[in-house]
């Protein structure tokens, strides 16, 4: 998925936060995928969400893909332990599933997460580097996601990035905001919400949260219409 790189050039003092959806194995037109031998799976019920059921959204600007089954499971590759020259040491994974949390505390624990110590049972893989230069990157976290037949999600791959003269608000805050976004795209949000305001908004101020809106949480409600 192409970001508006023109838009963030004019806006640099804010920080992008990216999304790619990989390679589709599984697309809709393949033949025989699913690995049945060319057998059709009759039971699988058609994934149908109707956007006026959970208003005010933005599921019209977005591609809607989702978890055939709740909670998802999460796998952590590392945790680090970040202490900002202004601020106390701070694990970054903690601050990282505090966002995380936002989305099953605003649905009744409806879209909720586990976290696994296996990768090999992870839905999500969460990864956390450190780069060198994050006004050079532009980028505080990116999210990529793999989907087969109707936007049915098998793997995401969320990276935070964290950088070496990080602020202690850009990791107690900024980050907040930035883990709550990739764990949207991860969810199935695969796009972004048009209105600054919302927390799939492009682009964020890098020292700021951002808390979940109405139309954030009904959207995400809207890729899960069927536990509703
Ligand atoms: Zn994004």
């Amino acid at each position: 998925m192409q970001e508006n790189t023109h838009f963030l050039s004019r806006r640099a003092f804010l920080r992008r936060v990216g999304f790619s959806a990989g390679a589709m194995l599984c697309g809709a037109a393949a033949a025989g995928c699913g690995g049945g031998g060319g057998s059709q799976a009759s039971s699988a019920p058609s994934y149908s969400p109707n956007l006026s059921q959970f208003t005010p959204n933005y599921g019209s600007e977005i591609t809607l893909d989702h978890w055939p089954a709740l909670p998802v499971r999460v796998y952590f590759t590392n945790d680090i332990t970040v202490t900002p020259k202004d601020g106390r040491a701070t694990r970054v994974n903690s601050v990282i599933q505090t966002g995380f949390s936002r989305w099953p505390a605003a649905t009744g624990g409806v879209v909720g997460y586990q976290v696994v110590t296996d990768p090999a049972q992870a839905d999500i893989t969460v990864s956390v580097t450190t780069v060198p230069d994050p006004v050079g990157l532009s980028e505080t976290g990116k999210t990529s996601v793999r989907t087969g037949t109707e936007g049915s999600l098998q793997l995401a791959i969320i990276e935070i990035y964290i950088w070496p003269d990080i602020t202690d608000a850009e990791l107690t805050q900024g980050l907040l905001a930035t883990a709550t976004h990739e764990f949207g795209h991860a969810l199935g949000i695969a796009g972004h919400s048009s209105d600054a305001g919302d927390v799939m908004y492009i682009l964020h101020q890098p020292g700021q949260d951002v808390a979940l809106t109405a139309r954030d949480v009904n959207t995400v409600k809207t890729l899960y219409y069927f536990l509703f």
